[in-house]
């Protein structure tokens, strides 16, 4: 059914509409489904539903809410995706997802999204250059881990600064060391209750006199034999030689600074969803994350589905992206064939 879906829809080819005058005109092109980004949720789905026969087209993004390829890329060793017992370069990773999309058929486009019409069907999708109609959208843009913008944080990040302690808190680096964790929140504790386990002893440095974790949360942080919670504790920068060795540190009641020596500095500080082309278009949470359905990648708009870190503000990890990715493509696939059977009626 899906194979007579596609039949039913103009294949989109960026070259051969260039040189035609049907460019931009949003008439010209039906898609059966149209994948917003290209981190492990967008290749999966895309994956996905290339193999189902919907030749999907996938913005890959450009510049909005990361590059091509998603947060992988700006990473070194992924250790905890399924199939590689040695590891993989997250750009390598990314790149070989990318390969099995074309593979399986779809198309990409490494442009922006600039807006979307979900009011109307078929749903509108704008690019830098290019204007889309498709019966189906898989959103998969993604969210940024906040950083706290330090004076050498490019210099050491992936040398000692993460924003991921689940994704590199077992690294040989953080072994056996002191560590530190900035944030106060409810995945600060949640980290560095995790780093526990390969920090000799964990700093939680907290900007104010509390903590807006949860009461349990709260309880198992300041309880922790491992853990001592600094109070009123900001960050300013970090030192070392190639890798971090410590953090100087304001006190911001008295402004005095001090060194903290530590061999890694985990941001816990929260993640932006790059949800700002739907606001007004689907469901968002208060934290601007969409809302899916249940177990599902539903969204509150029939044919709109999302996936990976944009509906996902608990795993944040690869893998459960993918998983979702997944999902969406093969609901997004349901969803297509229940609407052409109902058309043949
Ligand atoms: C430094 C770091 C290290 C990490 N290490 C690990 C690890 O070791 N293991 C692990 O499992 N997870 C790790 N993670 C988490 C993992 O990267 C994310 O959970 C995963 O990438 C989420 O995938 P996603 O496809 O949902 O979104 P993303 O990877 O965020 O991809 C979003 C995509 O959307 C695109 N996009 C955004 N806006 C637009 C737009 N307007 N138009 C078109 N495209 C758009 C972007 O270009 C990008 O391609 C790490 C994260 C970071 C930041």
């Amino acid at each position: 059914m899906s194979d007579a879906i596609a039949k039913s829809s103009t294949p989109f080819s960026p070259q051969a509409e260039s040189s035609s005058s049907a460019q931009n005109d949003p008439d010209s092109l039906i898609r059966n489904v149209v994948i917003i980004g290209s981190g492990p949720a967008g290749h999966t789905a895309a994956i996905y539903a290339g193999r189902a026969n919907l030749q999907p087209l996938v913005f890959e993004g450009f510049q909005k809410g990361g590059i091509p390829g998603g947060q992988l890329m700006t990473t070194t060793e992924v250790e905890n995706f399924p199939g590689f017992p040695s590891g993989v370069m997250g750009g390598q990773l990314m790149a070989q997802m990318k390969e099995q999309s074309v593979n399986c058929g779809a198309e990409l486009i490494m442009e922006d999204v600039v807006s979307v019409d979900f009011r109307d069907r078929p749903f509108t999708i704008q690019s830098t250059s290019h204007t889309v109609k498709a019966h189906s959208v898989i959103i998969a843009t993604g969210a940024i881990a906040k950083r706290l913008n330090l004076p050498s944080e490019t210099k050491y990040w992936n040398r000692g600064i993460s924003a991921c302690a689940v994704c590199d808190g077992a690294a040989p680096i953080f072994r056996g060391v002191e560590l530190a964790v900035v944030g106060g929140g409810d995945t600060a504790a949640e980290e560095a209750i995790f780093l526990t386990r390969y920090g000799s002893k964990v700093h939680v440095l907290v900007r104010s006199d509390r903590l807006r974790a949860s009461k349990v949360m709260q309880d198992r942080l300041l309880s922790h034999p491992k853990i001592m919670v600094h109070w009123h504790s900001l960050p300013i920068d970090v030192y070392g030689e190639e890798i971090v060795q410590g953090i100087k540190i304001r006190d911001a009641i008295t402004n005095e600074e001090r060194d903290l020596a530590v061999g890694g500095l985990f941001y816990a500080i929260g993640h932006t969803p790059n949800t700002d082309l739907f606001v007004g278009q689907i469901d968002l949470d208060e934290n601007g994350y969409i809302i899916t359905k249940g177990k599902s990648t539903a969204t509150n708009v029939e044919g709109i589905y999302a996936c990976g870190d944009v509906q996902d503000h608990e795993y944040r990890q690869a893998i459960t992206a993918a998983g979702t990715g997944c999902m969406a493509a093969l609901e997004a696939e349901r969803w297509l064939s229940a609407k052409l059977a109902s058309l043949l009626q």
